[in-house]
């Protein structure tokens, strides 16, 4: 009882997140099912006025009234029906639009640490996954519901329009055996055998459902080998170079064979099992018609039924017998739907922000103090879902308006820690402060307005290049040539002949530009610049540029950094020395804090081990 309360309770929850999304989009699904559910019976009912009328010679007006209330009733059924169907699918195509939007917006205001869970993670891929074979499972929700709803109303209608034939009795007693149709014990035992065929049709049908949810369960994995390949993969003409140089060309094959095979078997799988249940089916809906039909028949015979109820009554009770097995099938069918129910709803219930602070980010006014001074207090850290602590007993004050540089080997938590300054994690121990206060008690959009970062691995948008330095649809030219000019990328730009409105990449456009790796990176210096921030970021800010323009990035540095607190990240220590403080990373640890000048003195040191290391490499190659 509880877990069916429980499975009740998420298709509940469902209905009123979809409400949510798209308001009176029920109402209007459960109306049209009211509508399509009562049709056929005023036809039943008029049908057996009409032969009644015709068979006991009623006044041709009367017939003729029949008539012309039951096609009048038709015409007025369907226009309603054609207005609600245009309804329902304009609430539809609505409800499908808010809703891959407001995952979108879920994905995109999580906080970061949340989406980088292995949880969030896995529930995310099944929601996908389950959409992209399916259709997506909320919205099965708007498919079955309303067949459902449609099916309750059959069952209604013709247990009211039926429930007469069990009490209709004859005027006079029939002769011998025949007599017993008209007793109770008759009337019950048939009623005894209908719902026990019912019965057994029931636990078939949820035996049929959950085997079919299995098979569609295995076709997840098949499914995704074979849209990487046949899709992501092929489709991506960055592979093309890998897939001749390193003939990929059979190894995918022979894994789009493979996989290919394994769908076939599902495939026939599951077309065994539909076969198998929906000969059942039909064999059990047919023996139950086959009882009414006598039933009803052997009534009609000893004269308790008119012709016109015998339509009535057969008709009626078709449509119990559908009605019931519609019901059967769609009220299991969302139960089993349910857990992909649960996962949607468990994914956009997920809190928006660990950030609940309320503090507005201010400069200090005190003068002696400096306008935005952050630090890490004892700050360690571990990734969700890893044992492994990434920073250890971090401590370091971000000297306002000065240069920090932070060098160390790959793997050291450089680029860690700077996730950490920006809040996209929070620090396991310890704590980071702005102007004396946790980082989390400010307003977590105002603390981020503070940062331009350029990571490693920044993304473009298929944007025109002016909508993707200014991040926004509205944008000033000016500035924006400004920013292209310290970021570099001056040159190329007046190369361009629609400038700040070419389109990068040509997914959108197909005059769009092709932009290369150090292209792009100059790109997102512009961007980082153009958000004028007051703390700049820049992890390995050029390493995909050639050694020319790596050399126009720092000579100009200070220049382009105009003042602003920055750091910068970086294994080439050469770039680095520029910085007015280095800072040394080591598995985790700041292990030194200095300047190049003083940090290159300390022999025996990680500073002096890695610029000596470097510097050797270079020595070489000369
Ligand atoms: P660096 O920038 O110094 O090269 P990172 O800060 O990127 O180093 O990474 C430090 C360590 O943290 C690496 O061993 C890396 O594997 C691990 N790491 C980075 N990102 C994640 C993540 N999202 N989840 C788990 N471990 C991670």
């Amino acid at each position: 009882m509880k877990s069916w309360i429980k499975k009740i309770n998420i298709i509940y929850r469902g209905i009123l997140f979809i409400e949510k999304i798209e308001h009176g989009i029920m109402m209007t699904h459960i109306f049209n099912s009211v509508i399509q559910a009562v049709t056929p019976f005023i036809n039943l009912f008029m049908l057996s006025y009409i032969i009644d009328a015709i068979t006991n010679k009623k006044p041709l007006y009367i017939l003729l009234l029949y008539v012309f209330v039951m096609v009048g009733l038709n015409a007025i059924i369907r226009v309603v029906s054609s207005l609600m169907e245009t309804l329902i699918k304009k609430k539809d195509m609505q409800f499908n639009l808010r809703y891959d939007m407001a995952v979108a917006n879920k994905m995109m205001s999580m906080h970061y640490e949340t989406l980088d869970t292995a949880e969030t993670h896995n529930l995310r891929m099944r929601i996908s996954e389950a959409s992209n074979i399916f259709g997506s499972r909320i919205q099965k929700i708007l498919m079955l519901f309303p067949g459902m709803a449609q099916a309750v109303f059959t069952v209604i209608f013709s247990t009211a329009l039926t429930i007469n034939l069990f009490f209709n009795m004859p005027e006079k007693n029939m002769p011998g055996i025949w007599n017993i149709i008209n007793t109770p014990v008759f009337t019950i035992a048939l009623l005894i055998l209908i719902v026990l065929t019912i019965l057994v049709n029931m636990n078939l049908t949820a035996k049929s459902t959950k085997k079919m949810m299995n098979q569609y369960d295995l076709y997840i994995p098949v499914n995704k080998v074979g849209d990487f390949y046949s899709t992501q993969y092929l489709d991506s003409y960055h592979a093309g170079k890998d897939i001749r140089l390193y003939n990929q060309k059979n190894i995918i094959i022979d894994e789009l064979e493979q996989n290919n095979r394994n769908c076939f078997k599902i495939d026939n799988e599951t077309a065994k099992i539909e076969y198998k249940y929906a000969n059942i089916n039909s064999f059990i809906s047919t023996f139950i018609n086959i009882l009414v039909y006598i039933f009803v028949g052997l009534k009609a015979w000893v004269g308790a039924l008119s012709v016109g109820n015998i339509v009535k009554y057969v008709g009626s009770f078709n449509e119990f017998i559908s009605g019931f097995t519609r019901l059967m099938n769609s009220s299991s069918a969302l139960l089993s739907n349910n857990q992909y129910i649960e996962q949607t709803l468990e994914f956009m219930s997920i809190d928006d922000a660990i950030f609940k602070g309320i503090l507005p980010v201010t400069p200090n006014t005190n003068e002696n103090a400096e306008k935005y001074e952050i630090k890490f207090e004892n700050v360690s850290f571990k990734y969700p879902d890893s044992d492994r602590y990434i920073l250890k007993n971090i401590n370091i004050t971000l000297e306002y308006g000065h240069s920090l540089a932070i060098v160390g080997e790959n793997g050291s938590g450089k680029t860690t820690f700077v996730k950490l300054l920006c809040g996209l994690y929070k620090p396991t121990e310890g704590k980071i402060t702005l102007n004396g206060k946790d980082i989390y008690d400010y307003k977590y959009d105002e603390y981020l307005k503070l940062f331009s970062v350029v990571f490693q691995d920044f993304k473009l948008l298929s944007f025109q290049l002016g909508n993707n330095i200014a991040v926004g649809e509205q944008y000033d030219s000016s500035k924006i040539r400004e920013a292209i000019g310290k970021a570099g990328f001056e040159k190329r730009f007046e190369s361009l002949e629609d400038g700040a409105d070419t389109y990068l990449y040509n997914d959108f456009d197909l005059n769009g530009v092709e932009i290369s790796g150090g292209e792009a990176q100059k790109i997102a210096i512009a961007r980082a610049l153009y958000k004028d921030a007051e703390i700049i970021v820049l992890d390995e800010p050029t390493a995909s540029l050639d050694p020319i323009a790596e050399n126009e990035i720092y000579s100009n540095f200070n220049e382009i950094m105009h003042g602003k607190t920055t750091i910068c990240i970086s294994h080439r220590l050469s770039s680095c020395k520029f910085c007015e403080k280095i800072c040394v990373f080591d598995n985790g640890e700041i292990v030194q804090y200095d300047s190049h000048e003083n940090l290159v003195k300390n022999t025996g040191e990680k500073y002096y081990e890695l610029w000596n290391a470097q510097a050797q490499y270079y020595k070489n190659i000369a």
